[in-house]
């Protein structure tokens, strides 16, 4: 059975009809980086709160840039796209509580670190610091809900990346890492036209923007049969995100869990998503069905998909198709 994944996972990821996709992982720790890194892309989502949810203390400049740096060397020549802090909600430090009465609402990603500039600039130096030793860096904001915060964060990384090349760049010239943000709140889907200008790429975290668009509690057991990112209104903002990223150029991918469930995955081929990311667990699996599919098929199916009624509706369209492959 290893044998059989093992190999699936050296294939690469061309549908039948020749269509080439790019399947990235997300990570959090190095020791993810060390499975996927020949296999996978690159990286699509790096969860940097994850070594900082393994210290007691926030981790300094150097410890951050060594860590960041060592992911940048493991893909080398691969993208790794690192997300800064991101951390409330069900993310919490031990050494940094919040104490709130709804926390998916409250001071999560960007909101709390827009308020702590000394941790946002302490984080953005060390990733720009390794940034100077490895091309292969690009960072993306979390939480993102409106232009005042691409801005404020952005002139944070202004500030972050003048001071990096002024005390460690030695009159070098160096290519900046591109900027992108999440699309995750559902405010941020309607200001795209404004996100396009201010920014290189979007990712879309499929976890939270099913969680607000439904308002659903992702973590909440009791509304779990609510929670699904097959829901027609998930399915129609994916369409969406997707068709304006067509009209302004600017490249998405998606990084939440939908990207490495079967039919998740298959409902954003059929919408024209090109650019996966995934736990590395999920790779094999969606390797293995990407090779089985067409992709000139599977966008057929695009006005059926958009126009399911319900989430069952879409299950069954996209099981349908799933089974007629065998
Ligand atoms: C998401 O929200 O889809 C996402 C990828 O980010 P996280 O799961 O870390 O919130
Ligand atoms: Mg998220």
């Amino acid at each position: 059975m290893n044998a059989q994944i093992n190999q699936e996972l050296q294939q690469a990821a061309v549908t039948i009809d020749g269509h080439s996709i790019e399947l990235l992982v997300n990570a959090g720790l190095s020791t993810d980086a060390g499975r996927a890194e020949s296999v996978a892309d690159g990286v699509g989502l790096y969860r940097t709160e994850v070594p900082f949810l393994l210290q007691n203390r926030f981790p300094s400049e150097t410890e951050q840039y060594q860590s960041y740096s060592r992911i940048l060397a493991s893909y080398h020549g691969k993208t790794v796209c690192m997300r800064t802090l991101d951390i409330g909600g069900d993310k919490q430090l031990p050494y940094f509580p919040i104490h709130e009465e709804n926390p998916f609402l409250g001071w999560r990603g960007i909101r709390m670190t827009l308020d702590h500039p000394e941790i946002f600039l302490l984080q953005c130096r060390a990733m720009y610091r390794a940034a100077l030793e490895y091309s292969n860096l690009s960072i993306m904001l979390p939480m993102i809900s409106s232009i005042q915060e691409v801005e404020q964060a952005s002139a944070l990384l202004d500030r972050a990346w003048n001071e990096i090349i002024e005390e460690f760049g030695s009159g070098k010239v160096f290519q900046r890492p591109a900027l992108g943000v999440m699309l995750e709140v559902p405010s941020a889907l309607l200001i795209l036209p404004e996100l396009a200008e201010h920014v290189a790429f979007w990712s879309v975290g499929s976890n939270d923007l099913t969680q607000y668009l439904l308002a659903v509690d992702r973590n909440n057991k009791r509304v779990s049969n609510i929670y699904s990112s097959c829901h027609p209104a998930v399915i129609r903002s994916l369409d969406f995100i997707r068709r304006e990223s067509q009209r302004f150029n600017i490249p998405v991918s998606v990084c939440g869990e939908m990207a490495g469930d079967p039919l998740g995955a298959i409902a954003l081929l059929v919408l024209g998503y090109q650019r996966l990311s995934m736990s590395s667990f999920n790779l094999a699996r969606i390797k293995y069905l990407i090779r089985r599919v067409s992709l000139t098929e599977l966008q057929c199916l695009r006005s059926r998909l958009l126009a399911a009624p319900s989430t069952d509706a879409v299950n069954t369209l996209l099981l349908d198709y799933v089974e007629q492959q065998g």
